[in-house]
């Protein structure tokens, strides 16, 4: 590792737009513990010594509701990762702390410890009452993944073939106001083309991808972005933060994962399993390690130059998924120790250390201070 790399990844605040360390716990059957320390190693992608390490001072907590959940359930569900997010903060109040905004974050990192704001992925647990951005706003949440892998009562899923709505349905207009209006950055990660532009047309803050990677790379994969899309959400300001799974930068990773899934997809109806059983995580892991579907670090950096090329420094970040991947990330980018590798790699492509700076975080503030200038709560 070059000296520089790491002291850029020191010294600069790193955010990831997307970590599913709730989800993580949830599935350790944690939602309830009171107490979760995160000062030791753990095996997951996701903890302090290994965020130290890795420069991490800003990991937006995915409160992800499976699309499986009805309205009730995801209300419900969506709540309690939230009090389980408050309980890890209170669990490690040395190291991690909660950020309302940009301010906050900065005032964390002086102080020496990490930021845990949070989105929420699935607008499900909405369900059709617009007054939950607000109530889920005052409870911390910043951005709203609009659906997750299927339409929902907002707008339709990239991993959906139905297309409910043909885009947003006419609620999905209103979340999308209310959410301006409030200072909830829209995320547009899973959403299909349709829905992009839809929200594009109505929204007048700038957007956030908080875990998509350009579909250049992954043909045919709407969950990725189009290289016109990329060129559309940089004229309305907005960013694409970088996910990081071998299927979302690797053509033959996307194809053989695809494969995976769907295997998991059959073995899932055949058993009649609920979708967070752990038999299939199980399952999907040994054809993982037999068909070798992995990534590599470079193929990451090929799609970051990808997007810089083609609109420029402003609209990049990172947002690796980790945590919500499974077995699935590229060699040298197992965890979030790993962020000054990517670094490394970008001061050899010769990105200034303003560039590196910009990705790191700026152009994330920049989108998220937009968003919450004016609001109303
Ligand atoms: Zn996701």
């Amino acid at each position: 590792m070059s000296y520089q790399a790491e002291k850029l990844s020191r010294e600069n605040i790193i955010i990831d737009g997307h970590i599913d360390l709730p989800f993580r716990l949830y599935k350790k059957n944690l939602l309830f513990e009171k107490k979760i320390e995160l000062d030791k190693e753990t095996s997951g992608n996701f903890d302090i010594p290994k965020a130290v390490r890795g420069g991490l001072n800003c990991p937006f907590m995915s409160i992800y509701i499976p699309s499986d959940k009805n309205f009730d359930e995801a209300f419900v569900l969506a709540d309690n990762l939230i009090d389980l997010v408050d309980n890890v903060i209170k669990s490690n109040q040395k190291n991690l702390a909660h950020a309302s905004g940009p301010s906050d974050v900065d005032q964390n990192f002086i102080e020496n410890k990490i930021s845990l704001p949070m989105g929420m992925e699935n607008g499900s647990a909405l369900g059709k009452d617009i007054n939950n951005i607000k109530y889920f706003f005052s409870r911390g949440i910043r951005y709203l993944t609009l659906t997750h892998a299927k339409d929902n009562q907002i707008c339709d899923s990239s991993y959906d073939s139905k297309r409910t709505w043909n885009g947003l349905s006419d609620f999905g207009v209103e979340v999308i106001k209310e959410m301006n209006k409030i200072g909830m950055m829209v995320d547009v990660s899973h959403v299909s083309d349709k829905t992009f532009y839809e929200v594009l047309k109505i929204s007048k803050k700038p957007l956030v991808a908080t875990h998509s990677s350009p579909r250049k790379f992954t043909p045919g994969f709407e969950r990725n972005m189009s290289d016109e899309m990329i060129i559309d959400l940089a004229e309305n300001g907005g960013v694409i933060m970088i996910n990081f799974g071998s299927s979302f930068v690797n053509q033959r990773s996307n194809k053989i994962f695809s494969e995976i899934e769907k295997k998991v997809k059959d073995y899932k109806t055949k058993k009649n399993l609920k979708s967070d059983h752990k038999e299939l995580d199980k399952y999907k892991n040994d054809l993982i390690n037999e068909m070798n579907p992995f990534a590599s670090i470079e193929d990451v950096v090929e799609t970051i130059d990808h997007v810089y090329k083609l609109v420029g420094i402003d609209h990049i970040g990172f947002g690796s998924d980790f945590d919500g991947l499974g077995n699935s990330l590229p060699e040298g980018l197992k965890d979030v120790s790993m962020y000054p590798n990517i670094i490394e790699r970008l001061l050899k492509k010769n990105y200034s250390e303003e560039d590196i700076k910009k990705i790191c975080c700026e152009n994330l503030f920049r989108v998220w201070n937009a968003n919450l200038q004016n609001h109303q709560t």
